[in-house]
C-alpha cells in the first residue's frame, strides 16, 4: 500500500524556511545604499544638534532689553549669513542683521523676524519687543552630543538617512543584503523580447521573483532560465553556488514528468514534500553542496505567493529585521469564496477601507488577477465556505 505524506502546515513550512537562511553579516556601507536595510549597532552622535546656537528666522539680532520700547531704531553693525564662521559681539544698543541657521553672536539674546522691521541694512526700525531667547534655536536641542539617535534594529528610510547625514555619517552598520540567486525552469519558456513558437511561453518568474527580492532589500542575479535537463541545471548553477546565500527556482517541482529541479536535487540535501495551502502546494527546500535552496512552484501566482509566505519573511529575517509578517487586518469578503478543506487557501483581494473584493479566481495561473489586487485574502484550513459579508483574515500587500 503507498501512502501520501501528511502535507507540512503553512506555519512549519515558514518556520523550516526561516531556519534555512542564515543572518547576514553586519557591514559598512554607504547610505544610499542603506535604503530599507536595517541598523547593525545603536548610532551614537559625535555632534550636537544643532552644533550652535542658531536663529530660526531671518530678521536681526538684539538684546532683547534693546527693543522694549514700541518703536526702536537700531544701528546694523553686522551682516551674518548662514554660513558665516567669524562671528563678532554685539555691542549694546546695536543689532546685527542675521539669516536662518546663521550662529547667534555672543551678546544677542533675542532674534527679531525681519517681518517686524523696516529691513534696514544701514539703521533698522524695529516695531516689535523680543522675549528673551525668541526665536533661537539653542544648541543641542534636537540632538545632545554623545546620544544614542538610532537603536540597533532600525530599519533605514529617508528620515534615518537624513538624520545620519546630520551628525556627519557618511555610512552606516548594517545588516548588508541577502544575496540571492533565481533560476527558472521549463523547456517552454521564452525570454521576453523574442518570439513565440506554438507550445511557449513567456518567461515570467525571473523577474516576478527578483523584484520580490529587491523589494526586501535583497540583492538578485537571475540566471534567466534553463529547459527541463538535468544536466543544463547543474550545468547552469554550477560557478555560482558560492557567490550567494540562497538559490531560488521556479517549476519542476510537482509530481509530473520532467520535474528538472526535483530531479536534480532530490536525495542531495533538498526535500521535495506539499504543504497545506492553495496555491503553491509542491515545495522543497534544504541546502545543496552547502547553500540554502527553495525551490517553488512554477505557476507565477504559486511562485509569487510562495515567495510572499515562506522566503520573504526569512530573508527579512536574515536582514536582521523584527518585523517580517505583512500587516493583517480583518475585512468583510464581497462575495462568497470556497476553498479545500484541509488546506489554507490565499484568495487575491482587493482592500478598500473595511470590504474586500476577491480579484480573480483561485487559479494558481491568474497572474493578472493577481497584479491589480492589493492583498492576499486568508481562508484558513477548517473553512470550505466563506459566504459574502462574512468576516476575513487579509494581508495586506505593499
Ligand atoms: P511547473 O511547476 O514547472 O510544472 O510549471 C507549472 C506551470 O507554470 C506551467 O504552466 C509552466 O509553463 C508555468 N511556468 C513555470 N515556470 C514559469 C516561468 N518561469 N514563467 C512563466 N510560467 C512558468
Ligand atoms: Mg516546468
Amino acid at each position: 500500500m503507498r501512502t501520501v505524506p501528511k502535507p507540512i502546515s503553512v506555519d512549519d513550512y515558514r518556520a523550516r524556511v526561516r531556519a534555512l537562511v542564515p543572518a547576514t553579516p553586519v557591514t559598512l556601507l554607504p547610505l544610499e545604499q542603506c535604503v530599507g536595510l536595517v541598523l547593525g549597532d545603536d548610532l551614537v552622535a559625535p555632534v550636537s544638534l544643532p552644533p550652535f546656537d542658531n536663529s530660526a528666522m531671518d530678521g536681526y539680532a538684539v538684546r532683547s532689553v534693546d527693543v522694549a520700547d514700541p518703536v526702536v531704531e537700531l544701528p546694523v553693525a553686522e551682516d551674518i549669513p548662514a554660513g558665516r564662521t567669524d562671528v563678532v559681539p554685539l555691542r549694546p544698543g546695536t543689532a546685527h542683521r542675521i539669516m536662518t541657521g546663521a550662529p547667534i553672536p555672543p551678546g544677542a539674546d533675542a532674534i527679531v523676524k525681519v517681518e517686524d522691521t523696516d529691513g534696514g541694512t544701514e539703521r533698522v526700525t524695529i516695531k516689535a519687543q523680543a522675549a528673551p531667547g525668541a526665536h533661537i534655536r539653542r544648541t543641542g536641542e534636537d540632538v545632545a552630543e554623545g546620544a544614542t539617535v538610532l537603536r540597533a534594529g532600525t530599519v533605514l528610510g529617508s528620515p534615518q538617512l537624513g538624520l545620519a547625514s546630520a551628525i556627519g555619517r557618511a555610512e552606516l552598520p548594517v545588516h548588508r543584503p541577502v544575496r540571492v540567486l533565481v533560476l527558472s525552469t521549463g523547456s517552454e519558456l521564452v525570454e521576453p523580447g523574442e518570439p513565440l513558437r506554438p507550445g511557449q511561453i513567456y518567461e515570467s518568474n525571473s523577474v516576478l521573483l527578483a523584484t520580490a527580492v529587491r523589494e526586501t532589500g535583497g540583492e538578485a542575479t537571475v540566471l534567466r532560465f534553463v529547459p527541463d535537463d538535468v544536466r543544463a541545471f547543474h550545468d547552469t548553477i554550477a560557478g555560482h553556488l558560492d557567490k550567494v546565500d540562497v538559490l531560488v527556482t521556479s517549476g519542476g517541482v510537482s509530481a509530473g514528468a520532467y520535474e528538472v529541479v526535483k530531479d536534480s536535487l532530490d536525495g542531495r540535501g533538498v526535500d521535495f514534500l506539499r504543504v497545506a495551502v492553495q496555491p503553491g502546494g509542491p515545495q522543497g527546500s534544504g541546502v545543496f553542496q552547502g547553500l540554502p535552496v527553495v525551490t517553488l512552484p512554477g505557476n507565477p501566482v504559486s511562485a509569487a505567493l510562495s515567495f510572499e509566505l515562506f522566503l520573504r519573511p526569512a530573508l527579512l529575517a536574515a536582514m536582521g529585521h523584527a518585523v517580517i509578517n505583512r500587516p493583517r487586518v480583518k475585512a468583510r469578503s464581497g462575495a462568497e469564496l470556497r476553498s479545500p478543506l484541509g488546506r489554507r487557501q490565499y484568495r487575491r483581494g482587493f482592500l478598500e477601507g473595511e470590504a474586500v473584493a476577491p480579484v480573480g479566481g483561485p487559479g494558481s495561473h491568474l497572474l493578472a488577477a493577481f497584479a491589480s489586487s492589493n492583498c492576499l485574502i486568508e481562508i484558513p484550513e477548517d473553512v470550505d465556505v466563506v459566504a459574502e459579508g462574512d468576516p476575513v483574515t487579509v494581508l495586506v500587500l505593499g
